[in-house]
């Protein structure tokens, strides 16, 4: 199959310029095809903008365990529809991923069903060390340093430094201090409103485990990627540490902030927690200026149910796949970063930090992952056309402008307008782990 993608204005990784894409079976065969380059399909897409497929390296898609949130296929098929063509999947399903056997499980479970491409991380807790040295097929290791999801907290010291001194993978970290959350929560009394979410897990909770895990990486000479940064104190305990030490900032904490809760309610929960609107523009700001390298969406259903507890039992997270791109877009046009920093942050960069062979860029021999996207299309955010199996957003009601329009899987269309192509199927990245394991 040989698609011809013609005058669409291309972000390649030195210059956007219009220009003709051929895609030839998996892979995009030229980036400079003459306009009668013969093709199976012709798609043109003047007045489109072409982007290397979007990367979400933190995705929670709920499978095995608790499919009635979301599973591998509805996720994917959201991740289709928003122009995210590869998903990383983290390990704290139920049973999680903390060892080969359960990974290889997933691993054939997303060869059946996922609509896009897939990895899985695997999770380190207190007594999987030998998994973890022995792992295979999978972009790197997961750490909870100090937040409360069951097995796969790592909060004692001796177990951090055994992992972080005993293993090669990149590690992903999620930093909340423990203890520190603990005795918030005491002091409050467990939590009442919604808004005590983030008097518990506060800016010191963040910036303890931040500091810790930097250290650690420091230390053994380890890769890390910081997980959801949400705060101003963070960055400045990441400042100087960008050859070892990469950072990840979600869309909610960039679009919400404290002030929100009184309109979001619970659907404003999550972990890390909202914080003030200076840590919002400072986030901003440090994703600007590359002090911050990945924009990914910590994607988290859960169910409107469930979300309607009454907090402290009502559950922490939110989707967010489908409509990541499109929120992106939108700060693009009002000048939040500019379309060439949306797709390092969102294609490229994630594509470097787990060394993923053949993906993140539009250049020939890569591959044939793109969407294309429509930077003057206004479009409102609804509950009731999410995709993902929960069934809402946290931006239902939002009017954005800019929006993925068509996305291609390993050179199929996967999705044109919002309609699925529901025969597509992604395959199982490909890691390339010897490349040395700096950021760079
Ligand atoms: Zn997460």
């Amino acid at each position: 199959m040989r698609t011809l993608i013609r005058n669409a204005t291309c972000v390649f990784p030195e210059e956007t310029v219009r220009a003709h894409v051929l895609l030839d079976g998996t892979r995009i065969a030229a980036v400079d095809a003459p306009a009668t380059a013969r093709a199976d399909e012709i798609v043109e897409a003047a007045g489109l903008h072409l982007l290397p497929g979007v990367i979400d390296d933190h995705v929670h898609f709920r499978e095995p365990g608790a499919t009635h949130k979301e599973d591998l296929r509805t996720g994917s098929l959201a991740c289709a529809k928003g122009g995210v063509t590869t998903f990383l999947e983290m390990p704290n399903t139920v049973p999680p991923t903390t060892d080969r056997r359960r990974l290889a499980e997933k691993l054939a479970r997303a060869a059946a069903c996922c609509a896009v491409n897939y990895g899985f991380f695997l999770g380190a807790t207190p007594g999987n060390l030998g998994e973890l040295q022995a792992a295979e097929r999978t972009p790197g290791i997961k750490v909870f340093l100090g937040a409360s999801t069951g097995d796969l907290l790592v909060d004692d010291a001796e177990a951090q430094e055994r992992i972080f001194a005993g293993t090669t993978l990149p590690i992903a970290a999620h930093c909340e201090d423990e203890a520190t959350i603990r005795a918030n929560a005491a002091r409050l009394g467990g939590g009442r409103v919604v808004a005590d979410h983030s008097r518990i897990r506060d800016h010191e909770a963040a910036r303890r485990a931040t500091r810790r895990a930097v250290e650690l990486a420091h230390r053994h000479r380890r890769r890390l990627h910081v997980l959801h940064v949400s705060t101003a104190a963070e960055l400045e305990v990441l400042r100087d540490h960008r050859r070892l030490v990469t950072a990840e900032v979600c869309p909610h904490h960039l679009f919400f902030s404290t002030a929100d809760y009184a309109r979001l309610g619970t659907r404003g929960q999550m972990n890390p927690s909202l914080k003030e609107r200076e840590d919002t523009e400072a986030l901003w700001a440090a994703l600007a200026a590359g002090a911050i390298q990945v924009v990914a969406t910590d994607h988290a259903p859960h169910t409107l149910a469930e979300k309607a507890r009454p907090y402290p039992e009502s559950p922490s997270g939110v989707p967010a796949v489908e409509n990541a791109l499109a929120l992106m877009l939108d700060a693009v046009r009002r000048g939040r970063l500019t379309l060439r920093q949306l797709v390092e942050r969102m294609c490229d960069a994630p594509a470097r930090v787990w060394d993923l062979a053949g993906k993140g860029r539009i250049a020939a021999g890569y591959d044939a992952d793109l969407v294309a996207v429509d930077l003057e299309r206004e479009h409102t955010l609804r509950d009731a056309e999410q995709v993902t199996r929960c069934g809402w957003t946290p931006w239902d009601g939002v009017t954005l402008v800019g929006l993925p329009v068509r996305t291609w899987v390993m050179g199929r269309l996967v999705c044109a307008e919002g309609r699925l192509d529901e025969s597509v199927r992604g395959r199982e990245v490909v890691f390339a782990h010897d490349r040395g394991g700096y950021w760079a």
